[in-house]
């Protein structure tokens, strides 16, 4: 088939050759699981948001999710607010530990987290806020920074669609909040497959992550087969999780970091293209970032508006026939099942969420897709939507 008429898929992972050749090294170097090339790619992550901090790869983003609150101290009768417009893994992990979930709705322009809603949602049981940089559009973090100090609870920055994204002049994982966690998941603004970065600037938390990634052992095994102690010997200090990256994965992740830079372009290039070219639909485009900051970019999600005559699911209808894939972002966590009746939510108690839900849908943006493809994007959104 050729690409004139085959299927766009909604995303599309950046592989090449170099990244194929890093994990092919790693394998034949017969240290398989966390080694050099993870060390390495923690170190090179680190330098790349401008140090001063300790990077943690992990094998999920929602595992980096769940140590942050495990190392927080969050548990049983705590509660942790979080937006109900994000993935179910920025609260599962509040769960594991026992805690519960606050869910709040958005700010219609950015549709990141409503800070004045965040406050109104503060209990004595709270104990952190998990804000979620919407489609790679940072949330209001000096609101949100000042809210969690004057009432004393941590922040835990959902950082999976914000690399990079700025707040500030400030990449997301610089500012002050407690841990910042990234995903390489596939569609991701870069991969590993599966995997994800927590990064912290406080000590303390970072041992207490590195211990509990790994079983709970006090060291982890690159050290106990590199050092001078007896490499038989080790301590089991809690009983801990098995989150750690293989070292096919950092070196994969390692390559992708290396090209973040030239990803960024053509993601920042392809959100300009959609901004020129959809400007006349009766389309609701998406925030963009204050004048001298970074959107990510991660998607590009657009809301009919209230002149358009088509419904959101005969575009979506629509696009599909044209061979354009979308995606919705997301069935907002107050409707789905588990979330819905673990809390006794109602759509009535998340207005702004739901009027979006109703007229969203997300549009490919990915680097691998090429200037004929977004193309064809343009031309059938501007078919279907009327
Ligand atoms: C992808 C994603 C996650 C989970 O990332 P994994 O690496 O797949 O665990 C968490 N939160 C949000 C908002 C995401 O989009």
């Amino acid at each position: 088939m050729s690409t004139a008429d085959s299927f766009i898929p909604f995303a599309r992972p950046d592989i090449g050759e170099a990244e194929i050749d890093a994990v092919a090294r790693a394998m034949r170097s017969g240290w398989v699981t966390t080694g050099p090339e993870t060390r390495a790619f923690e170190q090179e992550f680190a330098s790349y948001l401008g140090g001063g901090l300790e990077a943690i790869a992990v094998n999920s983003a929602t595992a980096g999710l769940h140590l942050a609150l495990e190392a927080l101290g969050i548990g049983p009768g705590d509660e942790v607010i979080a937006p109900t417009l994000t993935f179910t893994a920025t609260v599962e992990v509040a769960r594991y530990l026992g805690a519960d979930a606050v869910l709040v709705d958005s700010d219609p322009e950015t549709l990141n987290i409503d800070a004045d809603k965040i406050e109104a949602a503060i209990t004595p049981r709270t104990k952190a806020i998990i804000p979620v940089h919407y489609g790679g559009l940072a949330c209001d973090m000096t609101r949100i920074l000042e809210i969690a100090d004057k009432h004393g609870i941590h922040v835990v920055e959902d950082a999976a669609h914000a690399l990079p994204a700025t707040c500030n002049g400030s990449l997301i994982g610089q500012l002050q909040s407690a841990v910042t966690v990234f995903s390489f998941y596939a569609n991701k603004t870069m991969t590993t497959g599966e995997g994800g970065m927590v990064v912290t600037k406080n000590e303390a938390l970072a041992a207490r992550m590195k211990v509990m990634r790994l079983h709970g052992i006090s060291r982890d095994a690159f050290d106990r087969f590199s050092s001078k102690t007896p490499s038989w010997y080790y301590e089991i200090v809690a009983p801990g999780f098995k989150y750690n990256m293989t070292d096919m994965a950092g070196a994969l992740g390692r390559v992708q970091l290396r090209r973040l830079p030239d990803f960024e372009r053509r993601r920042q290039m392809l959100a300009a293209r959609y901004f020129a070219e959809l400007s006349d639909l009766p389309l609701i485009l998406p925030a963009r970032a204050p004048e001298g900051q970074t959107h990510a970019w991660h998607l590009f999600v657009l809301r009919l508006s209230d002149e358009a005559k088509a419904t959101r699911d005969e575009v979506i209808q629509g696009l599909s026939d044209a061979g354009v894939a979308t995606s919705v972002h997301y069935v907002p966590l107050h409707r789905q099942p588990y979330w819905r009746d673990r809390y006794g939510l109602a759509p009535e108690q998340f207005p702004v969420v739901e009027k979006a839900y109703q007229r969203m849908f997300s549009i490919p943006l990915f680097t691998a897709m090429s200037d004929d493809e977004q193309a064809r994007v343009i031309a059938a959104l501007k078919s279907v939507v009327r």
